[in-house]
């Protein structure tokens, strides 16, 4: 078989990828996937119940960046879907990220903005140089909130003290001096209106990508001529783990479909300090979707199984840096997307990451 492109991997990377070769330069490009569909984590289902699921656990897309809004805007119209989160503490639901309202609600208070940021200031730990995810916290609000809220949930997802993590992990988190209680304040936030794998499937309807599913690329590659190839699975496995194998955090999803229409208040509550999981998501809130029944995934992160988060810290980025040498030298291969580059990305940086590549091989 012969294909001037091979893409490892199905995921909004790959597709994008294989999207842009196909309809911009009309040339003939081979996916290889080793699952039994397309989508990579962003793939969405209907379930028995006939409840749309996010197989992968909660997927809401936001972004500041308007060309990839535009670009994935080609192959779905959106449900202008504003994300927001409450979280478990005390015995309460606040909101989350921190805002006016959370403060208020998690020390019965009733200040206004600048009151509020006064309180912070005053619990504020002040530290000269932040180095950690814990720095991060505790610089902005404090030992209490951050028991409250951060530490043990970090400890939950991540399995290590937050004072182990980078600072990029909980600096994903905002502090808000006002009363805006949506998850993130992109400019851009949206749910694809007939979901993910819809729009994934839009993003490939073209006779020149060929998608063969069910398969690891190592069994067939060697059959196959192709002049570049773009790599977006996990790059320890590319090099048979020749530095080790890198860290992963994963994460087990429960499914649960319940006899009543409605499960929680919010598309998804986070329960920092009680339970094995970190949160439930209930689907029908994230999606519209209108149904007698619900279902809602708890997510119970785990060392063991796919690899979904790489891990940030610095041993580990030390451990990619030498793989990242030998990637340089593959003449043949680019690599891309959250995995092969070991990147905690969104999707928008995905789409980012693959729109730039293509543009420099243009
Ligand atoms: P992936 O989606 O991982 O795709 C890689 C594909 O490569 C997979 O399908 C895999 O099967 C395939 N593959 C790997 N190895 C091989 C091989 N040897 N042969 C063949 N195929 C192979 N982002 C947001 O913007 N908003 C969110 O709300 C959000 N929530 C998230 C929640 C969770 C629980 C997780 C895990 C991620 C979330 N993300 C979110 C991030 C988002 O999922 C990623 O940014 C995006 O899906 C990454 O796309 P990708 O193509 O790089 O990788
Ligand atoms: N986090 C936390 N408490 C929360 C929510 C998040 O401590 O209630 C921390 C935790 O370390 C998490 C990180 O902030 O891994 C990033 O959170 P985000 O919601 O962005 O995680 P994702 O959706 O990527 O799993």
């Amino acid at each position: 078989m012969k294909f001037k492109y091979v893409i490892v991997g199905s995921g909004l990377a790959g597709l994008t990828m294989a999207e842009r070769i196909a309809n911009v330069q009309g040339e003939k490009v081979l996916v290889i996937e080793r699952r039994g569909h397309i989508g990579g984590n962003v793939y969405d289902s209907y379930n028995n119940e006939g409840i749309l699921i996010h197989n992968y656990g909660p997927h809401i897309f936001h972004t500041n960046d308007r060309e990839v809004y535009q670009y994935l805007s080609g192959f779905t119209k959106w449900n202008d879907f504003w994300h927001r989160v409450l979280t478990y503490v005390d015995g309460n639901l606040v909101p989350m990220p921190i805002t006016v309202e959370t403060i208020n609600k998690l020390y019965n208070l009733n200040l206004d903005c600048s009151q509020v940021e006064g309180f912070l200031k005053q619990e504020s730990v002040h530290i000269d140089e932040l180095k950690t995810s814990r720095d991060v916290a505790l610089s902005k609000v404090g030992q209490d909130i951050y028991e409250k809220i951060f530490e043990t949930y970090t400890r939950k997802q991540w399995g290590v003290d937050p004072k182990e993590l980078d600072t990029s992990v909980i600096s994903r988190i905002p502090i808000r001096l006002n009363r805006d209680t949506r998850y993130f304040a992109d400019k851009y936030q949206g749910m694809p209106s007939f979901g993910y794998t819809k729009m994934c499937e839009n993003m490939v309807k073209n006779k020149n990508i060929k998608i063969m599913l069910n398969t690891d690329y190592k069994e067939i590659i060697d059959h196959i001529e192709y002049e570049k190839m773009f790599y977006t699975g996990p790059t320890d496995e590319f090099f048979d783990y020749k530095h080790g194998k890198l860290s992963y955090r994963s994460i087990r999803f429960q499914f649960d479909t319940m006899d009543k229409e409605e499960f929680q208040e919010a598309p998804v509550v986070n329960y920092p300090n009680d339970y094995d999981y970190t949160r439930i998501t209930e689907f029908k809130k994230l999606t519209w979707q209108d149904h007698k029944k619900t279902t809602i995934c708890k997510e119970f992160p785990s060392s063991e199984g796919e690899p979904y988060y790489p891990f940030p810290t610095k041993d580990c980025k030390a451990q990619f840096a030498l793989y990242e040498e030998d990637m340089k030298r593959e003449e043949k291969v680019i690599f891309l997307g959250r995995l092969a580059e070991y990147r905690y990305y969104n999707m928008d940086a995905v789409v980012r990451r693959a729109l730039d590549i293509f543009n420099s091989i243009s």
